[in-house]
């Protein structure tokens, strides 16, 4: 193996999927947008649609042709960013559903496609997308008239439960969707986890079909491992690496491996991540390059042949925390460059 390989299992996806279904009784969807977190929009999705899921949302409607040409026809398609300026004639080929976000794309939306389907956010008090309070008051019965097949909200912070904005956004969704004869949806993998009042008539998953934090019970679903290109022997007051950062205190054994931070692994991570062998982990020593990395690997008895970064021993989650950032950063960083390997 002389290219670092990328292994996708999707049976374990399959069964993520499966296991945040089982926890509602409502439908669930799948999120598979930036490339389904970058684990590969055409594999993930033939695997999801496989095991039963008939919705899916992703961010643009660039996405959304791709999906379908994945798809065919029949599963619904959902955009996030819903009907953008120029989007109808993509919207209407591709059977896109976008979830409209504020008046102006509602106008667009009923001048440029009468007759299209529909959803709409409502914004509870993330700020980022959808219909404020006040905006929907006005546009509320000319919507609904209009029939939308979706009435959405998203939470800030549903990976702290006792956050009490869970609560105040819980209350806000309730107000503006009250009474509403339209299905309703508020809850990614986070608020699946907060229990049934926040699971309305779908759930939208992404990062916990990908094995990601919050779904703590998730199925690891990516191995990274990366081949050895070189090992040295080091004495002790020898440096690795740009900026000298790592200095040997011991007679020292350093694997130089063919990845780096093109490849997602990135500079951030620095220290505290660890590299395995089997399942003996070997720190990360010096900066990591654009394409390489080294690792310490004096303990080990033999000299291995390629190491895992990502695997049971060590999750993105894992990588994360050492990089001061999150898993979905680390799945959306890992890039084009690897092998990819699907078990199916
Ligand atoms: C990305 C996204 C999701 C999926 O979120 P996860 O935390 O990955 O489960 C759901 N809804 C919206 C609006 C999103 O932007």
């Amino acid at each position: 193996m002389s290219s670092p390989t990328l292994t996708i299992d999707l049976q374990a996806l399959i069964a993520n999927w499966r296991a945040l279904d089982a926890m509602t009784t409502c439908e669930t969807a799948a999120v598979v947008k930036a490339d389904a977190y970058g684990l590969g929009l055409g594999r993930v999705s033939k695997a999801l649609a496989g095991a039963g899921v008939r919705h899916f949302f992703v961010a643009q409607a660039n996405e959304g042709v791709e999906l379908r040409k994945v798809l065919g026809p029949g599963p619904r398609i959902s955009v996030f960013s819903g009907h953008m300026a120029g989007d109808a004639g993509l919207l209407g080929a591709n059977d896109l559903t976008p979830m409209l976000n504020s008046v102006d794309q509602m106008l667009r939306h009923v001048e440029s496609l009468p007759g299209h389907r529909f959803g709409i956010q409502l914004d509870t008090g993330m700020n980022r997308l959808g219909m404020e309070p006040g905006e929907w008051v006005a546009l509320r019965d000319i919507a609904v008239a209009q029939k939308p097949v979706l009435v959405m909200s998203h939470l800030a912070c549903g990976d702290q439960p006792d956050h009490p904005m869970n609560a105040h956004q819980l209350n806000s969704f309730k107000e503006m969707s009250g009474e509403l004869d339209v299905p309703l949806s508020l809850s990614a993998t986070a608020g699946i986890l907060l229990g049934k009042d926040y699971h309305f008539s779908l759930t939208r998953p992404g990062i916990g079909l990908y094995g990601g934090l919050p779904f703590g019970a998730a199925q690891p679903v990516v191995t990274l491992d990366v081949p050895v290109i070189q090992i040295r022997e080091l004495e002790p007051g020898e440096t690795v690496g740009y900026g000298n950062t790592w200095v040997a205190t011991r007679p020292s054994r350093i694997a130089t491996l063919g990845a780096g931070y093109a490849d997602g692994l990135i500079r951030a991570m620095g220290g505290g991540a660890r590299v395995f062998a089997d399942d003996v982990a070997c720190p990360l020593v010096g900066r990591v390059s654009m394409d390489m990395l080294g690792v310490d690997v004096t303990e080990l008895t033999e000299d291995p042949t390629h190491m895992s970064i990502l695997g049971p021993q060590q999750s993105v989650d894992d990588l994360a925390r050492e990089a001061g950032t999150i898993g979905y950063e680390i799945l959306t960083s890992l890039g084009p460059r690897y092998a990819r390997l699907y078990r199916e």
